[in-house]
């Protein structure tokens, strides 16, 4: 197969992990007889300082003409002055509404060699697989903003079509799975979430009546989601509260440099991303943990190209390597010995055979 990916690096750790995320795509191009061709375009800090834009046109073109979106991660604190009249997330959030990917998708596996990796206890780990679905173009992130001397405020605004068809999305997802939506909301204080919970029971009762439909209070979805994560099948919920769950519930998998993303709309062109930050305390070292941007190759390789023996073979090669003592600093614990990132990254490459 032919395909065409547009690669953004952007800032801090961004250009380490993608290149990770090339290099397993070259590999699985060379052992599948695939013609991978990528454009490296400018997003965030590193399209401010050369073009004075965070979200260049060059950049959206090479996005639209592309079968998919390979991301690292934008900002840092070089661009984090609040007065500054451009700031790298809004190349994020630009390249997102742009592309119209509405949904993203955040697999949270916990790989049992890791458990002891993460801050929670190993027994209530094992046998962690959720999903977690968030809607990724609405609510209080897009909505107008306002600020005078002495307040601010931020819009959290949600229709109707934006719920239907996310849920949808997860809906359709857990009848792959375990027939299980969890829909986490704060409809007990915000209309947005009581729109969401209508909404949500509307679109499951009447679509989907064989999957299992639990509405949670994004507190307690925060409290459970530690003490007893195995439960959890899929969970679907607004930007905000997607956005921070995930970063919690990446503790379950060890490390936030684990965790994969693939945000997807109405076509096949996705855009893929690990779902750490810039990591500017380590950027520069070659030390950033790649299996979050090598896993969202693998999404990449089965949403946006079909090729899910591809992905599949992506996914086993990670889990065989870690699974065979390899570590990167963030997952190491006591001895281990350490990888750098393209130490780890060649130890998965070799296992793509
Ligand atoms: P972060 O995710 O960048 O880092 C949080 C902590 O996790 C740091 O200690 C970092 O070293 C560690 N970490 C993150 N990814 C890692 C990896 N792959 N391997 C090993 N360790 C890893 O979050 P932050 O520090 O809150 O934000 C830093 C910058 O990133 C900010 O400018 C923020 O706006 C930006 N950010 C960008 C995105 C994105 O581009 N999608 C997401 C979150 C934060």
């Amino acid at each position: 197969m032919d395909a065409l990916i547009t690669v953004l690096p952007g800032d801090g750790i961004g250009p380490e992990v993608t290149k990770s995320g090339v290099r397993v795509l070259q590999r699985i191009a060379e052992a599948f007889g695939h013609h991978f061709d990528f454009s490296t375009q400018l997003i965030g800090g590193a399209a401010i300082d050369a073009c004075n834009h965070p979200l260049p046109a060059d950049t959206i073109a090479s996005c639209h003409e592309s079968d998919a979106v390979l991301l690292g991660a934008v900002g840092g604190p070089k661009w984090s002055d609040p007065n500054a009249p451009m700031r790298p997330e809004q190349g994020l959030l630009g390249i997102r509404a742009e592309l119209g990917v509405f949904a993203n998708l955040r697999p949270v596996r916990v790989i049992d060699e890791l458990a002891k990796a993460s801050p929670l206890k190993a027994e209530l780990l094992t046998g962690v697989d959720l999903m977690v679905v968030r809607e990724l173009t609405g609510g209080i992130y897009f909505g107008e903003k306002k600020r005078d001397t002495d307040s601010a405020s931020d819009l959290c605004i949600y229709h109707t079509f934006e719920v239907e068809r996310i849920v949808r999305v997860a809906a359709r997802i857990a009848r792959e799975r375990k027939r299980k939506l969890c829909s986490v909301d704060k409809a007990n204080v915000l209309e947005t979430s009581r729109l969401w919970r209508d909404v949500a029971t509307r679109i499951v009762s009447q679509e989907f009546p064989d999957v299992a439909l639990e509405h949670m209070l994004v507190d307690a979805a925060a409290m459970h989601l530690l003490a007893r994560p195995r439960e959890f099948d899929v969970i679907v919920t607004e930007n905000m509260f997607g956005d921070i769950l995930t970063d919690e519930a990446s503790m379950l998998a060890g490390s936030l440099g684990m965790l994969p993303s693939a945000s997807l709309g109405e076509s096949k062109r996705g855009l893929y991303e690990p779902i750490h930050g810039s990591a500017p305390d380590i950027a520069g070292r070659n030390i950033a943990n790649p299996c979050g941007t090598i896993a969202s190759v693998a999404l990449l390789l089965r949403h946006s190209l079909g090729l899910e023996a591809e992905a599949a073979l992506v996914e086993t090669a990670l889990l065989q390597v870690i699974s065979n003592g390899a570590r990167t600093a963030d997952i190491a614990r006591g001895n281990d010995p350490v990888l750098s990132t393209s130490a780890m990254t060649a130890k998965v490459v070799e296992q793509i055979r």
